[in-house]
C-alpha cells in the first residue's frame, strides 16, 4: 500500500487548495436491489476511505428510484454488510427522502423551458436518439409551452396517464455528440409500490437526474462513482448548473474492480440464487460480502486487498489468485493451527501403548500465540493421500519401509499395509522410535517427510467442504456466463478432526495444517469445516 495521493485525492487536494471546498463529503450509494459484492467493497473503500482520510463525512445513500426492484430486505442486508466491513456512516439517506424536492425542481425546469412532457413511447425515443455518428431527431412535443408542460406533468403525477404513456425529458441538445445529453428522460410513469413511499407516487425520477440533486441536498462535495458514469458526467453537471447548485458537487469516476472467475453483477448473482445454482446469496462461492463472510474471509483481508489493488482511472482485471494470496497472507498471520484429515486412513503404531500429550504451536508466525497440548495415541488417522503402495521416486511420505515424522510427535517406520478383498488399503501399521520425539530427538533417524494426523480415540467426525471457483477459467472468457458456470464446484468429504476444532468458537477460521484455511461451524449438531482458501499459492508474482 502506498501513501502517495491517488488521482482522486489529487483532485480533492486541488479543490481544497482553491478554496471551493472546505470540508470533504462523500457518499456510498448502493441501490437496494440485491446484496453487496466485493466490487462494492471497493466502492466503500474509496468513499468511506477518502472521507476518513480528509476527516470528512460519508453518508450511506440508498439510491431507491427504481421501486419495482427494491426491497427493505436488501436495505437491511446492505447495512449489516457495511458494518461488518467496519465502516460507519455519518447519516443514512434515501433518494426517496427527497422525492418532493426532486419533483419541485422538475417543475422549475419546466417553467424555465428546460424540460418538456413527451408523448413518444420508450421505443420511439430510443429510435429517434440517433447514433454516435448521427444526430438524433427532435421530439414533435419538444416545443410545448411551459404552461402546457406544467399541466401535463401535474396530470402525470395525479395518475391521469398509463405507465409509459408520457414522460418528462430534459431539453438539452438532440445533436450533442454525447448521447446522454440528447433530451434524456428524467421522469417516468410507473405504478409500483415503493418500499418506503408506498403508493404515494406513480411517477419516479431517473437516476441521472435524481443523483446530482440528492448529492447536492446532502452536501456531498465529491461524488465518487465508477467509470461507466463518465459519459453521464455532462448530464450530472447540466442538472447542477440548470438548478443553480452552489457549490456544485463534483463527480469523479474510478475503475471498477473486476476479478477473474467471478461475476459481479447483481442481476446475474440474483439469477444464480433464483435458479438454485448456489445455496443462496450467502453461498461461500458467491462474491457477495455475505458469501465471503460465510466462507471465513475476514473483512480486514478484503480491505487490505482493496488497498493493494489501488484506485485507478483505467479499467483492468485482477487475478482471483491475487485476491486469494491476500486472504492467505492475512490468515497466515492470524489463524490458529489445527489438524484434520479429509480422507482418513487408519494408522496403528504397533509398539506404542501410551497416550501422552505433545506440544503444538498455535501460530508459529506469532510469537505471542503460545502452544497447546494435543493427545497422541496408538491409533491415528492420516490422510489417505499421504500413503502410497506404489510410490514414485523421491516419495517422502508413508510407504512400506519408509520413515516419516508424525507432526510434532514421533518418527515412525511404515511396516505393513492391510488391504481388503478389493485390494484397497484399510490400515497401515508402523513402528515408532521413542527417542525421536519432536523437540528432543536424539534417534539419529532421518525422516524427510512430515505428515499430520488425528488421534482416532478422540477424533470427531467432520464434514469437510472444499470449493472450486464458480466460473471456469479465463480461457472461457468472452463466452456466456452460463456456459462458464462450474456447477460441480462444491465437494464434500467425511473427514476426522481433532476435538479442539469441535470445541472452537463458531465461525473461527483455522489453518488445517498442510491443507488450507477452513472455517468451523456446526450444522445440525455436526462439525463442519469449510474451505476459505487453500494453502497452495498459485499467484504468479
Ligand atoms: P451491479 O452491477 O452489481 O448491479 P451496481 O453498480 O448496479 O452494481 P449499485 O448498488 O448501484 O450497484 O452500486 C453502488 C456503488 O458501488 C456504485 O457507486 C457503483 O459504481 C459501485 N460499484 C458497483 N460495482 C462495483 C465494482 N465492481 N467496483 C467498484 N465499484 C463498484
Ligand atoms: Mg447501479
Amino acid at each position: 500500500m502506498s501513501d502517495a495521493a491517488n488521482f482522486i485525492e489529487q483532485i480533492i487536494d486541488g479543490d481544497l487548495a482553491e478554496g471551493g471546498v472546505q470540508a470533504v463529503q462523500t457518499r456510498f450509494p448502493p441501490e437496494p436491489n440485491g446484496y453487496l459484492h466485493i466490487g462494492h467493497a471497493k466502492s466503500m473503500f474509496v468513499n468511506f476511505g477518502t472521507a476518513e482520510k480528509y476527516g470528512g463525512k460519508c453518508n450511506l445513500f440508498f439510491d431507491d428510484t427504481n421501486p419495482s426492484k427494491e426491497k427493505t430486505e436488501f436495505v437491511d442486508a446492505i447495512r449489516a454488510d457495511i458494518r461488518w466491513m467496519g465502516y460507519s456512516w455519518t447519516k443514512e439517506v434515501y433518494a426517496s427522502d427527497f422525492f418532493d424536492i426532486i419533483y419541485d425542481y422538475a417543475e422549475r425546469l419546466i417553467l424555465e423551458g428546460k424540460a418538456f412532457v413527451c408523448d413518444l413511447s420508450a421505443e420511439a425515443i430510443r429510435e429517434t436518439r440517433g447514433t454516435l455518428t448521427e444526430p438524433g431527431k427532435e421530439s414533435p412535443y419538444r416545443n410545448r409551452s411551459a404552461e402546457e408542460n406544467l399541466r401535463l406533468f401535474r396530470e402525470m403525477r395525479a395518475g391521469k396517464y398509463a405507465d409509459g404513456e408520457k414522460c418528462l425529458r430534459a431539453k438539452i441538445d438532440m445533436s450533442s455528440p454525447n448521447l446522454n445529453l440528447r433530451d434524456p428522460v428524467i421522469y417516468r410513469i410507473l405504478r409500483a409500490t415503493h418500499h418506503r413511499t408506498g403508493d404515494k407516487w406513480c411517477i419516479y425520477p431517473m437516476y441521472d437526474y435524481a443523483h446530482p440533486i440528492c448529492d447536492y441536498l446532502q452536501g456531498v462535495t465529491h461524488s465518487l462513482c465508477t467509470l461507466e458514469f463518465e459519459d453521464h458526467r455532462p448530464l450530472y453537471d447540466w442538472v447542477g448548473l440548470s438548478l443553480g447548485f452552489s457549490p456544485k458537487p463534483r463527480q469523479i469516476e474510478f475503475a471498477r474492480l473486476n476479478i477473474t472467475n467471478l461475476v459481479m453483477s447483481k442481476r446475474y448473482l440474483k439469477k444464480l440464487v433464483e435458479d438454485g445454482s448456489v445455496h443462496g446469496w450467502d453461498d461461500p462461492r458467491m462474491p457477495t460480502l455475505t458469501g465471503l463472510r460465510n466462507r471465513g474471509v475476514p473483512a480486514e483481508a478484503i480491505k487490505d486487498f482493496c488497498a493493494r489493488a489501488g484506485v485507478a482511472k483505467a479499467n483492468s482485471e485482477c487475478e482471483i489468485s491475487y485476491f486469494e494470496a491476500v486472504v492467505r497472507d492475512y490468515l497466515n498471520a492470524h489463524a490458529p493451527r489445527a489438524m484434520a484429515v479429509i480422507d482418513p486412513l487408519k494408522l496403528t503404531i504397533t509398539n506404542y501403548e501410551g497416550g501422552e500429550e505433545v506440544d503444538f504451536e498455535i501460530n508459529q508466525t506469532d510469537p505471542n500465540a503460545g502452544t497447546r497440548k494435543v493427545r497422541f495415541g496408538k491409533t491415528l488417522y492420516v490422510e489417505r493421500s499421504d500413503f502410497s503402495l506404489d510410490p514414485p521416486p523421491k516419495y517422502f511420505r508413508l510407504k512400506i519401509g519408509g520413515y516419516v515424522r508424525l507432526k510434532n510427535a514421533y518418527i515412525v517406520r511404515c511396516d505393513e499395509a492391510i488391504t481388503n478383498e478389493s485390494g484397497a488399503v484399510t490400515e497401515v501399521r508402523c513402528t515408532y522410535f521413542p527417542e525421536s520425539r519432536s523437540g528432543s530427538d536424539n534417534s539419529g533417524i532421518k525422516a524427510k517427510g512430515v505428515v499430520h494426523w488425528v488421534n482416532a480415540e478422540t477424533a470427531e467426525d467432520a464434514e469437510i467442504r472444499r470449493y472450486d471457483h464458480l466460473l471456469k477459467d479465463a480461457e472461457y472468457a468472452g463466452q456466456d456466463f452460463s456456459e462458464r458456470m462450474n456447477l460441480e464446484s462444491e465437494h464434500i468429504f467425511r473427514g476426522k478432526a481433532e476435538p479442539y476444532l469441535a470445541a472452537a468458537e463458531e465461525g473461527e477460521v483455522f489453518q488445517l495444517m498442510r491443507t488450507g484455511y477452513y472455517k468451523k461451524c456446526t450444522e445440525g449438531g455436526r462439525l463442519c469445516l469449510s474451505e476459505t482458501v487453500s494453502l497452495k499459492d498459485n499467484f504468479n508474482k
